[in-house]
């Protein structure tokens, strides 16, 4: 079995491939480990290995697993990927660094409400839905620059960029036009707030696209973990 370190190696090399081949710094992306479903052990594993960012989808499992490592593994950058409901923002709140799923104002509040005043202020993204799955949360890229606005005027979360998840088991040529519309949103965000600089997409099977669509941070769960137990996902 090919160890995490080996598949940890394996996608750094993936990303810096794609970033060449579009003439980019490898530097400029940032790999988030998602080990949504995966034991403390495998986190441990990759953190040995020198992996830093860990990604996170459900509130609970993330709590038992950041409150194992916390201490021990204090330089850990912990990013909530999964949906979240209203009642779960304070506890994510104190939780993690990062909230890549932000979709309306009343979730942002909440979290900039509840950010405990002795953690720098929590970095968020804007969820996009880019391709208008209506099973897929985020918001339009019309919807993106009112969201932005009202993140901007709360003191404890600093708007860090766009999310999204592309639409699954479509044509290349679909993809490029979803990213690109995606890509061309974070440019003009980046424009009215200069402090953007993330663009988090891009997964395990389509990396070297996002990459080459201006991806600076790409979430890789199954081809650092392994494939993952049949479990409904968002
Ligand atoms: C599970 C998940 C990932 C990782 O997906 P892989 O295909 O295993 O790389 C990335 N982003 C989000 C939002 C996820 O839920």
């Amino acid at each position: 079995m090919t160890s995490i370190k080996n598949k940890l190696d394996h996608s750094q090399k993936r990303i810096a491939q794609a970033a060449k081949n579009v003439s980019r710094e490898h530097q400029e992306i940032n790999l988030l480990a998602v080990s949504k479903t995966k034991p403390v052990s495998d986190i441990i594993e990759a953190y040995q290995a020198g992996q830093r960012l860990f990604g996170e989808n459900y509130v609970q499992e993330a709590e038992t697993k950041i409150n194992a490592l916390n201490v021990q593994y204090s330089d850990i950058e912990w990013h909530f990927i999964g949906p979240l409901q209203s009642n779960k923002t304070k506890i994510v709140s104190q939780l993690f660094d990062w909230v890549h799923t932000i979709d309306r104002e009343k979730i942002a509040t909440r979290l900039s409400e509840q950010r405990p005043h002795t953690l720098p202020p929590l970095n968020v993204c804007i969820q996009v839905n880019i391709g208008k799955e209506a099973t897929k949360s985020g918001i339009q890229c019309n919807e993106i620059m009112s969201l932005a606005k009202h993140i901007d005027t709360l003191p404890n979360i600093h708007l860090r960029g766009l999310m999204a998840i592309p639409s699954a088991n479509i044509e290349e040529q679909k993809a490029r036009l979803e990213l690109t519309q995606l890509h061309t949103s974070f440019i003009e965000l980046k424009q009215h707030y200069p402090k953007v600089d993330t663009l988090s997409v891009g997964m395990s099977q389509d990396l070297e696209l996002a990459v080459e669509h201006g991806s600076t941070m790409v979430r890789i769960g199954s081809a650092i973990f392994g494939a993952r137990p049949n479990k409904k996902e968002t």
